[in-house]
């Protein structure tokens, strides 16, 4: 379920400085992504040709080309691989948020690295392999997105 709005300024950004992707079916065929994510689930496509897992969710499979992919779930759960604190320099609409907490998460039992802001932590207090666990955010607009919060 959604936990949190994020801080993020609730003006509109101009279109090309709005860092979050359009997510109905009209504007990209990952849409699925956007739905389940909207539900709690972390997912991603996979290949019925070759069964290679994707991330980010693709259209056509990277390594065979196979465009007969499935919808799986990933774990809602990582640990950090590396983070970094940003102080100064946010993109626009997240100036209110600095500082902030953005790093790579290992997806617990894969391969998977996805990068995220890390909530709910001060930058000093995180170590490498920390445990992580999913945050799903909606954004003023009623898009969805991702974060994680430490476990
Ligand atoms: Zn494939």
């Amino acid at each position: 379920m959604p936990s949190q709005k994020p801080g993020a300024s609730d003006l509109p950004l101009p279109f090309a400085l709005d860092f979050y992707p359009l997510e109905a079916p009209e504007f990209t065929r990952i849409h699925p992504f956007f739905e389940n994510l909207r539900k709690a689930r972390l997912t991603t496509t996979k290949c019925t040709k070759c069964s290679a897992v994707h991330w980010q969710p693709r259209v056509v499979c990277p390594k065979c080309n196979s465009d007969s992919l499935e919808w799986i779930d990933l774990p809602k759960e990582g640990e950090l691989f590396a983070f970094t604190e940003v102080r100064a320099g946010a993109p626009i609409g997240f100036e209110k948020d600095v500082p902030f907490v953005t790093g790579l998460v290992r997806l617990k039992g894969t391969e998977i690295l996805l990068t995220a802001r890390i909530d709910g932590a001060m930058y000093e207090a995180l170590k490498i392999g920390d445990r992580v666990r999913l945050k799903v955010i909606i954004l003023p607009d009623g898009r969805v997105w991702f974060r994680f919060t430490p476990a």
